[in-house]
């Protein structure tokens, strides 16, 4: 199972899309930003502070600190901050959060903080995965007299032998796995695999000999595996306390790294509580100290930091303490302004005692020559052959606009230059598509002047 299979973190993944061009911060061997490199441009002075914020990270010296990340909308505040989470390692948990996601009807603030939190702590779980593959030469499920009178025999396991080009072998085998070869309706010169922590069985195809006697296509029956019947190897799984805590609310059986994990497998949901989270602790510690589990902490990246309140504020000025917690990194576009929940006001809307423990980095407003820059990115990775000149025209909605909404308004000006027939996206099909899609600025506009035929 892989990571991306976690069905709690998906949409945060979709957030992520539009910064995948991002890799690291660009820096070379003496800190110093190259323009650019590493999918970044420009914003020079920021990228090499945030370098050093790396290092202090590395040698464990942001303990109870944040980062606090201050600029103007579109200055690429987000992507700062995944830079560093990707200069940390590549499968470092980053988890976005926007201020004013804590206010929910039906959740606590703290409570959906603390989730946030969790997501942000990864745990590389080492799980020693068991196979069996081959071909079935045999299978018969072992019956018993059930225990319960009247209700006949039940099959109290199943026995199977199973060949491979190196040998064969006879398994005595659960019944959840016989339950499982019968729905994959398995029959003698099946070729399967069989995933021992899971039980779920796989039918691969029909074997060779087999194919040639019925005159089956190649693509209908598979070579005898080469290997053993029976492997076992360590395999790693990235996953986050979030992760965790999901499966333990789905309990499947055993405290121990398969039922935990094969919890995950279950799309079954119940309420995560405080003591599902403390016995999620002590699983971990205990995975920990056997040398199973690693735990790798993570960036979680609250934007629009002024939109929490003094509630929140205290609540992450004692999260920084715990011995667990993850890089904190806030980010916002504000001066002097109300602190939420008081009557007073506070640089960047954030108390003193909080604002103490951050190190603060501006970030400055681009170019029009980093704005192409960064759509070319963008434009590269999408797949999106652009013109120099629809770019340059994209760089100068961007100015009008966001940075953001050019972004986006790549896919839509790709589409109309291929109806048209085109090769390439031209300035022409930039603005066509520019005409067809409104802009933030643009629509509260057109909600200012024609507000009354809207519904309210
Ligand atoms: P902010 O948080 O400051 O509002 P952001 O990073 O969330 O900014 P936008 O500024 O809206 O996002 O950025 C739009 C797109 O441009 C995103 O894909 C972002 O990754 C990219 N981008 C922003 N700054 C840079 C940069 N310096 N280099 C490369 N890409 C950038």
């Amino acid at each position: 199972m892989k990571i991306e299979q976690v069905q709690s973190t998906s949409y945060k993944k979709q957030r992520v899309a539009i910064h995948s061009h991002v890799k690291g911060l660009g820096l070379g061997p003496d800190g110093v930003a190259t323009p650019i490199s590493a999918g970044f441009v420009g914003q020079e002075q920021a990228r090499e502070a945030a370098g050093v914020v790396v290092e202090l990270i590395r040698s464990k010296k942001m303990a109870g600190r944040a980062l606090l990340l201050a600029g103007a909308p579109a200055t690429g505040k987000t992507a700062l901050a995944l830079g560093i989470a990707r200069e940390l390692g590549q499968k470092v948990p980053f988890c976005p959060l926007n201020g004013s996601e804590v206010y929910s009807s039906e959740v606590k603030k703290t409570e959906i903080l603390m989730e946030n939190f969790r997501r942000a702590i990864g745990i590389r779980v080492k799980e020693m995965k068991e196979v069996y593959e081959g071909e079935v030469t045999e299978w018969t499920p072992e019956e018993t007299e059930d225990p319960l009178e009247g209700y006949g025999k039940k099959v109290s396991h199943v026995i199977l032998s199973l060949k491979t080009a190196k040998g064969s072998k006879q398994l005595k085998l659960d019944p959840s796995i016989y339950e499982n070869l019968v729905k994959e309706k398995v029959s003698l010169g099946d070729i399967i695999y069989i995933d021992a922590n899971s039980g779920s069985v796989k039918r691969l195809g029909r074997n060779e000999s087999y194919a040639k006697e019925h005159d089956l296509e190649a693509d209908e029956y598979v070579p005898l595996p080469k290997g053993d019947v029976h492997k076992k190897r360590e395999v790693i799984q990235d996953l986050t306390l979030h992760d965790l805590d999901v499966a333990n609310a789905r309990p499947q059986g055993g405290k121990d790294v398969h039922s935990l994990l094969n919890s995950l497998r279950t799309p079954k949901k119940s309420e995560i509580t405080d003591k599902l989270r403390m016995e999620v602790n002590q699983i971990v510690s205990g995975f920990i100290e056997r040398g199973v589990a690693e735990l790798i902490p993570g960036v979680l990246f609250i934007d629009e930091v002024h939109m929490l309140d003094i509630e929140c504020f205290s609540y992450l000025n004692r999260a920084l303490e715990s011995n667990i917690a993850p890089i904190v990194i806030f980010a916002t576009n504000r001066g002097m302004t109300e602190i939420r929940g008081t009557d007073i006001r506070g640089p960047h809307g954030l108390p003193v005692d909080l604002l103490d423990r951050c190190m603060i980095i501006r970030t400055q407003p681009y170019t029009l020559e980093e704005v192409s820059q960064i759509l070319s990115i963008r434009a590269k990775l999408e797949g999106i052959p652009v013109t120099e000149e629809s770019l340059k025209a994209l760089a100068e909605i961007s100015s009008r606009t966001s940075l953001r909404y050019t972004v986006q308004l790549l896919t839509p000006a790709g589409i109309l230059s291929k109806v048209a027939g085109r090769e390439q996206v031209t300035e022409e099909d930039v603005k066509e598509a520019d005409v067809l899609f409104f802009d933030a600025k643009q629509s509260a506009h057109m909600l200012a002047e024609q507000g009354d035929k809207f519904i309210t």
